[in-house]
């Protein structure tokens, strides 16, 4: 059992090593695996062509983004669930209803034409958290910390960014090239099997740094577009507060240098971004 409470840096911490860090290790470490089976200079492995088969079997059906929400799994988010029972039945449903009537309400009349996001309110103690996440139907994890120190105003302008996300998924993925080009590692990994089997271990440890750093950028781009949309949509300035008062209240976890790409991207004036990243000292009360 994975504890959840304390720090949002430790709880981030753990969060980007199972989300981001073990999913490409993992699916890495099982296509060098089967290049290796299918070498014919690979030791016999329970008949290496069957097992080879099944490997790639499960890497069609199981890709990157199944394993990252294995690890959104394995954090124990999901086991911090609110549940409306008995006796939080009260103090539930009126979070919820806050969370509706002011923050939800509001990011849907900007944000247009989607529908309402179902709500996942999760208790992580002092830890702030909202994202947009699910297999399927996507779900809004919110931290009752996020929901009880950021004002309805703020919170919606930060879920007019998680609308941003939605927006895009509904465009369609269309080809999902980042699990294509894991193919790769097959026709690689069994030539420098049949040099080192060393060589292949080091093949795949690159390979799933090289996926690493990618889908980073990928991510960053990705924020970047659903912090244009909100943007568009509530105002630059006044989104960009609301975003870097939820990273102060993050407090370091998260890289300063991608907020100030962020930020920058959102085409302000570099005093306003200067201003955002370092507030004077009374402004960051609250958070
Ligand atoms: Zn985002």
């Amino acid at each position: 059992m994975i504890s959840m409470s304390g720090q949002p840096g430790a709880f981030y911490s753990r969060l980007y090593f199972w989300v981001y860090l073990f999913p490409p290790y993992v699916v890495a470490a099982l296509y060098y695996l089967v290049a290796w089976l299918i070498n014919p200079a690979s030791p016999s492995l329970l008949g290496n062509k069957g097992l080879a088969f099944m490997l790639l079997l499960v890497l069609v059906l199981v890709d990157v983004n199944w394993l990252s929400w294995l690890g959104f799994w394995l954090t124990g988010i999901t086991r911090r669930k609110i549940a409306p029972v008995d006796g939080d039945r009260l103090a539930y449903e009126q979070a919820v209803a806050l969370f509706n009537e002011r923050a939800q309400q509001s990011a849907t009349a900007l944000t247009g034409p989607l529908e309402p996001l179902p709500l996942e309110l999760i208790e992580l103690g002092a830890v702030p958290y909202l994202a947009l996440g699910g297999l399927g139907q996507p779900r809004l994890w919110l931290s009752t910390h996020t929901l009880r120190t950021t004002d309805s105003a703020d919170l919606a302008r930060l879920l007019a960014h998680e609308y941003g996300h939605r927006m895009e998924q509904q465009r369609g993925a269309g080809c999902n090239f980042a699990q294509l080009q894991w193919w790769l590692a097959l026709p690689v990994g069994w030539l420098l099997c049949a040099v080192s089997p060393l060589l292949l271990i080091a093949a795949a440890l690159v390979h799933a740094l090289i996926a690493l750093r990618v889908g980073y950028h990928q991510r960053l781009k990705a924020e970047s577009r659903a912090d244009r949309w909100a943007a568009d949509r509530v105002g630059a300035l006044d989104y960009a507060r609301a975003l870097a008062a939820y990273h102060r209240a993050v407090a370091g976890a998260r890289q300063p240098g991608a907020l100030k790409q962020r930020l920058v991207k959102l085409g302000l004036d570099p005093a306003d971004v200067a201003g955002l990243l370092n507030p004077p000292a009374g402004a960051q009360a609250g958070n």
